[in-house]
């Protein structure tokens, strides 16, 4: 039997190593209403079977085009629809992106993220990304860019300039989405990941906790991208950061229990995929932080500013890998969605 083919039972529930996308929701659910504990125990089971458990992904992130975006995402700063007082600015320079790469690849991301504020990129805003992608790979840096919506033939142009990774966030349930956006649906989101899928590109995608969504949308949106087939290779789980002029500036904090709860279940539910800790690290306690990494997340940005919003300094989670005996994992030398362990 192959370390993949491994199980474990808790209270009843059948725990694999190998990765399945024929979850259903009641299994979603159960596996989510575990004693907290019982959960943290399966997580911890399922992440050794396919990672170096001290070993952490370090992504940086760079918006590459802020503000004036027209979609209505309540917890977007970035949206021209609210005053939120953000700079915004056109497209960065090649120069400017190449020079923030090599800076992050000398301080020890091995992957570099591009963020452009658009409902979804014309064809000519795409030539010039495209060549930032050329650059970015040039240096030996894994690249990832999130530009929105693709349309036909644009996923395949990002792949042929070598792009690796799309992030594409489905955000929340599929059934609380109208609540939180209303300018695209939930389909349209589907739809592109699926054409991005299809061009070989791999596939980021997570969601964002405490938008005032329940329990029940929580294990919906686990449930979606549990089910996807493949699994996304990293799944991007932010907790919301309430930003001053956003129509979710005063929404309720969510407990960080359930925080730590959902990070669990991604885990189990998508076994080989990097599960990251994304926005909201700066309101995270340490001990909050390492609790994540306790239940699965393997992944993390690294650098002080994520698109709008601020990230721990390196320093500090320098010191913290230290403190807790962390390593920053290296890059990848094969399919990571197939590896049993990439350090
Ligand atoms: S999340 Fe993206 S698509 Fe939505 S408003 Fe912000 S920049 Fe625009």
């Amino acid at each position: 039997m192959s370390p993949a083919d491994n199980e474990i039972r808790i209270r009843g529930l059948a725990i694999g190593a190998r990765p399945r996308t024929d979850w259903t929701l009641d299994e979603v659910k159960a596996l989510f209403e575990l004693p907290l504990f019982d959960l943290l125990y399966a997580a911890q089971w399922v992440h050794r079977q396919h990672f170096d458990p001290n070993a952490v992904q370090c992504s940086t992130l760079l918006s590459i085009k802020t503000g004036a975006c027209p979609e209505d995402c309540a917890y977007c700063p970035q949206s021209i629809r609210f005053d939120t007082g953000i700079e915004t600015h056109d497209l960065m320079p090649l120069d400017e992106v190449r020079k923030a790469a090599e800076r992050a690849k000398a301080a020890g991301a091995t992957r570099f993220c591009m963020g452009a504020s658009y409902r979804g990129p014309k064809d000519r805003q795409l030539e010039p990304i495209l060549e930032m992608v050329r650059e970015v790979k040039a240096i030996g840096l894994e690249t990832c860019v999130t530009l929105g919506l693709l349309r036909e033939g644009q996923a395949e142009r990002l792949a042929e300039a070598g792009l690796d990774y799309y992030n594409h966030n489905l955000d929340t349930s599929e059934a609380f989405y109208p609540k939180i956006i209303t300018t695209r649906t939930f389909a349209d989101r589907l739809e592109t990941l699926r054409r991005v899928r299809a061009a070989g590109i791999k596939v980021c995608c997570g969601g964002i906790l405490g938008l005032g969504e329940s329990r029940e949308d929580r294990i919906s949106l686990l449930h979606v991208l549990a089910t996807l087939d493949p699994h996304p290779e990293s799944v991007p789980i932010n907790r919301l950061v309430r930003i001053p002029g956003t129509p979710l500036e005063n929404a309720t904090e969510l407990d960080s229990f359930e925080f730590v709860r959902t990070i669990a279940a991604a885990r189990v539910l998508m076994p080989a995929s990097h599960v990251r800790l994304s926005a909201g690290r700066t309101e995270f306690s340490e001990e909050m932080q390492a609790l994540c990494l306790l239940a699965g997340a393997n992944s993390m940005f690294y650098g002080e500013k994520l698109l709008t919003t601020a990230n721990p300094s390196t320093a500090d989670d320098d010191a913290l890998f230290a403190r807790l005996g962390l390593v920053r994992e290296s890059a990848p030398v094969r399919d990571e969605s197939r590896s049993a362990v990439a350090t």
